[in-house]
């Protein structure tokens, strides 16, 4: 089991499609084992050569090693409307559905780009002006292994192997020589796309109690609802730690939430009544990072933070060690991975 981070960093144009700017919408994929993601999409407004910024991330992405995985992404030049609210609708979904088809075809041996092409090019909605037409696409592998990623199958130990190798964070950059477009048009388009993948340290074995409701670790330890925690009919949630780079790109992410060694629990900042005595105690804890707020990051939503007991707790208030029920008031709504794909 690992945590990824995919991310759509950036594209380079060394010549648009169009005669002088290209109107540019990106879409990024991304399918684990059976479970395709929605994809992400960027606007990039009209862009001239040179380097253009995009940021679409997929994070945090819970991967067990021999789990496949799929990268897909396109970039079209469409020059419909911006401001026809409509139309915007109508491109996204055909993007939509070109991500997925893109994703799931079979490929013959050679370069995905071409073969993404003509599937794009199928969908001729996109096609509104005679300078439209994608500018790059691929998918992730592809029937040929080039540029380390093997052909046909890449897994979560594949992916280990590439990152570890490429010391954090491998990054792939690709170009798309353009295809013929109208005359008049200008020259054909040349696009580099850079994507990248690193892993994030985490933890599993967290689990929900559903009499205090507060997130804790490993084997049950003292509840505020008296007794021990009881983790039954929880999921198997997993925490990044120590990693000041999670949830970077355009997510928030807050640190200095610990492990108490007398309660199990995940808490907050320095310390907090605790249910076993006293307070918590967060001797030998890793430093754990919460995503919140976001609807970028993929997990569950409406754990909360107590404002009494500095426990995470899900949904409705439960028992609290500091008396009567957690108070979440001033909390943010924190995001939780708790489902291993594949
Ligand atoms: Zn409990
Ligand atoms: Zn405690
Ligand atoms: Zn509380």
């Amino acid at each position: 089991m690992g945590v990824y981070t995919f991310q759509l960093e950036k594209f380079h144009i060394d010549n648009t499609r169009a005669l002088h700017n290209d109107t540019d919408t990106v879409t990024f994929g991304l399918k684990i084992g059976n479970q395709q993601f929605s994809p992400l999409f960027k606007g990039m407004g009209d862009v001239n050569n040179g380097d253009h910024s995009v940021g679409l991330e997929f994070s945090p992405v819970i991967i067990n090693p021999s789990t496949e995985v799929v990268l897909s992404y396109i970039i079209v030049n469409s020059g419909f409307p911006g401001s026809h609210e409509g139309d915007l609708h109508t491109v996204l979904d055909t993007l939509s559905d070109a991500s997925e088809k893109v994703a799931n075809a079979v490929y013959p041996l050679g370069p995905v780009w071409p073969i993404v092409n003509k599937i794009v090019h199928a969908l001729n909605i996109l096609i509104v002006a005679d300078c439209d037409g994608p500018v790059a696409g691929d998918r992730i592998p592809g029937p040929t292994s080039t540029d380390q990623i093997p052909a046909n199958t890449l897994t979560g130990a594949h992916l280990d192997t590439l990152i570890s190798g490429a010391g954090g964070t491998f990054r792939l950059t690709r170009f798309y020589p353009g295809t013929d477009s109208a005359t008049g048009c200008g020259s054909n388009s040349k696009y580099n796309v850079t994507w990248s993948v690193n892993s994030l340290p985490a933890q599993d074995n967290w689990k929900w109690c559903n009499k205090c409701q507060v997130l804790a670790y490993g084997d049950p330890g003292p509840c505020a609802a008296g007794g021990i925690h009881d983790h039954t009919g929880s999921g198997n949630y997993t925490l990044v730690h120590d990693s000041p780079i999670a949830f970077s790109s355009g997510t928030l992410g807050q640190n200095n939430w610990k492990w108490c060694n007398k309660c199990q629990a995940l808490a907050f900042g320095d310390s907090g009544p605790c249910p076993a005595g006293g307070t918590h105690d967060h001797t030998n804890s890793w430093n754990y990072t919460l995503a919140h707020d976001s609807p970028n990051v993929l997990g569950q939503d409406n754990w909360r933070w107590c404002n009494k007991c500095q426990v995470l707790a899900y949904g409705d208030p439960g028992p609290c060690a500091a008396g009567g029920i957690h108070d979440h008031t001033g909390s943010g709504n924190y995001i939780l991975s708790h489902t291993e794909i594949g």
